[in-house]
């Protein structure tokens, strides 16, 4: 009697087994290698989401194949539990926070239960209980301590949407990165990290992240923004003061023809104090100011600017240049002000063809010797200096140096660096998040909440209005305090932090949830740090990750762990979409999980969302997709129904199989597929080929079946081949493989079940010589295995050290591919 596949029985069972057996609990063991396996953790929107569920599935099919390899896995899961939606279904709602998100959190841990994923539920952590969030105050008084923390009035993003501030990072394209409401500008005091006291060490930290997308780095990078130059004071002709600017290119100096301040400088209302149009030229800064906040990105704007009449003196020449104010200048980035060299920036240029200003060439290219007119655009390359006075006729490399040693010796300059990440400002005016640990005293000022009483619990009956400004501000009971140090009446500091705070370190808490002392336990987070492997979207590459890159620098320096980078290792995965687009409620095409797992099964969900795509790849759902590998989940039960008898009654002589069938087709194509498959999840993360080859196996096993059946080592092999199938295929589809397993006379459950070896002999592929061309001419060759993957050909030919050299850094333009045959890269 053959069993039909009831995966909603069979899924069940299983998630019971391994929760009973504790099959995924892990505790440190220095006799092991360990490997720490992470997926960002979830926000609790309510609901578990198909991203979600393509993220986890990534991260469990790793961990589920590192256990089975031997490793020590650590696969925690846990709740990026603050934050504004909680507020919001508050304020819209009426249901507090709290119970919002636990409520959510519910509901959503028992979704993952149901998708079987192998997570470590003890060591769950959720970042609106005061035992997460007492250590995230902790952590700021230690950054408070260092003064790395610290409160300063300033200009800051504001969501009149969320009514609070926004980090510049939280900004994209002028607008809240959450809701997407235009966003203003509003002074106030803010509490904000000194994130750029580590830029430098966010930069070069790079080079050890080989493992890492390149353009998540190139986004990195961008952001921290560095520039390499000098510093110059210009003096004013009339007075004893002088404006400096900041210069990547000093090798210009000569050339510049004016200074232009960014409206927001201090000195740009002061210059035009008593010009006759003062009101006007006023007007124009403030009107520029307020413009120029609501857009940072300065690209397509008309460049317009005003001329103060004032003049400053270029201290390498002497010559009065005029000092412009102009709304092309940011105050952000280098002093504010800068040096204009209209012939060599092309800024500068349309700028000063707009307004006329001269146009004076000082470099020319290298072949050249004599100066050039102007152009129709800025010659910006470097090259020879003219008409530089002195340095004439050096190289603008040499020019750099020897220009900013001059200026440094004469006492108007200095060789300098800058950067254009800016301090964090994590400053919120809401009440769903960590309280910042301060007290405002008359008398003492600003004091931290001393560590003995932390945490400061965000007290729970407040009133949610959305009005503006902090629920707390009018919870009195909270907001007066006596102060630490004198005992006088004092004032709590009611801003919240930035969630981004909490999920800064949370890999940290993990690896000790309990630990009651200090935010984790550093022997626990040297054994399992650093993350081997993070998995997650790619919308993080600047926020978050830059964030958690900080906070574990800062944590090694106050001596609480060793590492350098937590995330050596990054897969960011692709979106998931659906006719063309995200999947979203206003395009009305989200799939939802729950619906897929209650009429295919968990393990079919599991399967189609790897089998279509690669990780990094965007994945399109499509129903036949999951219709398919519904089947084919459907074709291997009934396969181990219909040889259920091989298992019944193993002999010995079946068990070993006869010598003549060792090289049978079927035996070197299972050795093949586990080498393949093995590869392809440890490699390269190619979840989608491991599946394609493991569904090749199966077919060659069905095409082999009825013949095999009929020797007694044609049984062995077969009953062989059959439990490599159901082994590969486990940290895909683990329900239906343990059912299978155990169907199959198995005591132990799959899970620590090693991993299947291959002979290398048998798993020989056969080979190919693929020939590499460049725009149709033979540039080289190389050998591969018989239909490799196209990808891995492709990279490969691009590998070559010819290649490397004909294309000189640039993109090939396309890549043509004639299956294991030839490569064709066009440039
Ligand atoms: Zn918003
Ligand atoms: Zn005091």
């Amino acid at each position: 009697m053959k069993k039909s596949y009831k995966f909603k029985q069979i899924e069940e069972k299983w998630q019971k087994a391994w929760d009973k057996e504790g099959a995924f609990h892990s505790c440190e063991d220095p006799q092991k290698t360990k490997f720490y396996c992470l997926e960002m953790y979830p926000y609790p929107s309510g609901h578990i989401h198909m991203g979600h569920v393509r993220n986890y599935a990534i991260g469990d099919v790793i961990s589920r194949y590192k256990i089975m390899k031997g490793f020590n896995v650590i696969h925690p899961i846990g709740w990026d539990a603050l934050g504004m939606p909680a507020e919001n279904a508050a304020i819209n709602q009426g249901v507090h926070p709290q119970k919002w998100t636990l409520s959510n959190i519910a509901h959503m841990k028992n979704q993952l239960k149901k998708l079987g994923f192998s997570y470590d539920w003890a060591r769950e952590v959720n970042t609106c209980l005061p035992e997460y969030y007492k250590w995230n105050q902790w952590i700021f008084l230690k950054m408070l301590d260092r003064g790395l923390a610290y409160r300063k009035k300033s200009w800051v993003n504001w969501c009149p949407q969320c009514r609070t501030v926004l980090a510049n990072e939280q900004v994209v394209n002028e607008a809240c990165w959450r809701c997407e409401t235009r966003v203003v500008q509003k002074e106030m005091q803010q509490w904000f990290l000194r994130i750029t006291d580590y830029a430098e060490e966010l930069l070069s930290g790079h080079e050890v992240l080989e493992k890492w997308p390149e353009y998540v780095l190139l986004m990195q990078k961008n952001w921290i923004g560095k520039s390499t130059g000098a510093h110059i004071n210009f003096p004013l002709a009339d007075s004893s003061r002088s404006i400096e600017v900041f210069t990547t290119r000093i090798d210009t100096i000569y050339g510049a023809t004016f200074l232009v301040l960014s409206p927001e400088h201090p000195l740009s209302q002061e210059l035009i104090s008593d010009s006759e149009q003062k009101e006007i030229l006023k007007d124009w800064i403030e009107k520029s100011i307020a413009d120029l906040r609501l857009r940072r990105d300065l690209g397509e704007t008309e460049k317009e600017g005003i001329d103060t009449g004032k003049k400053a003196i270029n201290p390498f020449s002497g010559e009065k240049m005029p000092i412009w104010i102009a709304n092309y200048v940011l105050m952000e980035y280098g002093t504010g002000a800068i040096m204009a060299v209209p012939a060599h920036d092309q800024r500068d240029f349309e700028f000063a063809k707009k307004y006329s200003l001269p146009i004076k060439v000082v470099i020319v290219p290298e072949e050249r010797t004599a100066a050039e007119e102007e152009g129709d655009k800025a010659f910006e390359d470097y090259g020879l200096l003219v008409v530089s006075g002195p340095f004439s006729g050096k190289k603008s490399v040499e020019a750099i140096e020897e220009m900013a040693e001059y200026a440094k010796e004469k006492g108007f300059g200095r060789k300098s660096v800058v950067y254009r990440i800016r301090d964090w400002g994590i400053s919120r005016q809401r009440y769903w998040g960590t309280p910042i640990p301060v007290l405002y005293c008359q008398k003492c000022g600003i004091v931290g909440v001393p560590y003995q009483d932390l945490p400061v619990v965000l007290p729970y009956d407040v009133e949610f209005k959305g009005e503006e400004g902090s629920p707390l501000e009018k919870v009195e009971s909270f907001v007066k305090a006596a102060c630490p140090k004198c005992r006088a009446q004092a004032r709590r500091e009611t801003d919240t932090m930035d969630t981004f705070f909490d999920s800064s370190w949370y890999y940290f808490r993990y690896t000790s949830p309990q630990e009651d002392k200090q935010p984790f336990n550093p022997q626990a987070a040297d054994y399992w740090l650093p993350v081997d492997l993070y998995i997650g979207g790619v919308e993080h590459a600047i926020l978050h990750l830059i964030y958690a890159r900080f906070f574990c620098k800062f944590l090694r320096d106050l001596g609480l762990t060793a590492a350098d980078e937590p995330f050596p290792h990054l897969l960011a995965q692709g979106m998931v979409t659906k006719d063309g687009f995200a999947m979203s409620k206003s395009k009305g095409n989200v799939v939802y999980p729950d619906d897929v797992v209650k009429k295919y099964g968990a393990d079919t969900l599991r399967l189609f969302i790897l089998f279509a795509s690669p990780p990094e790849k965007e994945f399109a759902w499509n129903d036949k997709g999951i219709e398919g590998c519904f089947r084919f989940i459907h074709r291997i039960w009934a396969a181990v129904q219909e040889n259920i008898d091989l298992f019944k009654d193993k002999t010995k002589d079946e068990l070993e199989g006869k010598k003549e069938e060792q090289k049978s087709s079927l035996r070197i194509k299972m050795h093949q597929t586990i080498k393949k498959v093995s590869e392809d999840i440890e490699r390269r993360y190619h979840l989608n080929t491991a599946i394609s080859s493991i569904m090749e196996l199966y077919n060659q096993i069905k095409r082999e079946m009825d013949e095999l059946r009929k020797s007694k080592s044609g049984r062995a092999l077969l009953r062989e081949s059959l439990e490599t199938l159901v082994l590969l295929l486990s940290p895909f589809s683990s329900h239906l493989c343990e059912e299978l397993w155990e169907m199959m006379g198995h005591k132990s459950s799959l899970v620590h079940t090693p991993w299947p070896s291959f002979d290398p002999d048998l798993a020989r592929e056969e080979k190919v010589t693929i020939v590499v061309q460049v725009n149709g001419k033979l540039r080289g060759k190389f050998e591969a295995e018989v239909d490799l993957d196209e990808d891995q050909v492709k990279e490969t030919a691009l590998g070559l050290s010819r290649i490397k050299d004909l294309l000189a850094g640039q993109k090939p333009r396309k890549i043509v591919y004639v299956k294991n045959k030839l490569v064709n890269i066009v440039i």
